[in-house]
């Protein structure tokens, strides 16, 4: 998967890649991803790429020209026929909501170009005319679109094959099958007198199994119930359920 990221702050950027999976799957070829500087694309002396907004108001505004380029020239667009080779995604706290079944479905593709905006945002005619889609980290402002797009870099880095070490634990992560994951213990066995359950020292999977299942669907329902839709649960968890529910 390669990510071609275009952003007035490539710093921003740095140190994200230089540790851990994101490194790793560096490293590996598994994703390359070029950071592109929307500064050097504003042809004026100073390279100015944000001016005052029409109609006035506080804040500056990311003017067109130098994102348009940028990424046209980066995706070797026709100016006159521009045909996206790849989604191009404007991080907008505007656009709909990136879940997990959203970095899934962005998994798939070879290629995604990111324009991370700025100050008030970006032109209009960027989220018109050159954005193919907008996505949005959750309902709050941030300063900037930098952060947003590490989001996304690193939640669908993490869904590509090869990239953690064990492939079972995207399987099992909270969302990838309506429910949130179940809980996690490590050594020591009791810590300040705190206990790790029983049965997960048991030995026994096929209890262990069980029990993650049905603490996965107690959670989901005490946190998140809008997310067990009766539709998308298997037979086993909705006994699971109907269990839970009877015990109280
Ligand atoms: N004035 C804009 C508004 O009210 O919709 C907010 C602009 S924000 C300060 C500057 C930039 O940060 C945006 O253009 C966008 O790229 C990014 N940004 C801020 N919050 C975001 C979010 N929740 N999701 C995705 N991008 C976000």
């Amino acid at each position: 998967m390669h990510f071609d990221i275009f952003t007035l702050f490539p710093e921003c950027f740095t140190s994200p890649f230089e540790c851990s999976i994101l490194k790793r799957a560096v490293e590996s070829g598994i994703i390359s991803v070029a950071l592109h500087d929307l500064r050097s694309y504003a042809t004026d002396r100073h390279h100015v790429c944000d001016d005052y907004p029409f109609g006035g108001g506080a804040g500056m505004v990311m003017k067109p020209e130098p994102v348009f380029a940028a990424v046209e020239t980066v995706l070797g667009m026709d100016k006159e026929t521009p045909i996206a080779p790849c989604p191009i995604i404007l991080l907008s706290p505007q656009g709909r909501k990136f879940q997990q079944s959203a970095a899934w479905e962005l998994s798939k593709h070879s290629r995604l170009a990111l324009i991370c905006g700025h100050y008030e945002g970006v032109d209009e005619r960027i989220r018109e005319h050159l954005a193919t889609e907008e996505i949005s980290v959750g309902d709050y402002v941030l300063t900037g679109g930098e952060i947003p797009a590490l989001v996304l870099v690193d939640a669908v880095t993490r869904l590509l094959p090869g990239s953690l070490g064990d492939e079972t634990s995207v399987a099992s992560d909270s969302f990838s099958a309506s429910l949130l994951e179940h809980p996690h213990y490590t050594r020591p066995a009791v810590f300040r007198g705190w206990e790790v359950p029983e049965v997960l020292r048991s030995g026994n999977h096929a209890a262990i199994d069980r029990w993650r299942l049905k603490e996965s669907v107690r959670r989901t329902l005490l946190r998140r119930p809008e997310l067990l839709s009766e539709t998308d649960l298997g037979e086993r968890e909705r006994e699971i359920l109907r269990e839970i529910k009877v015990e109280g």
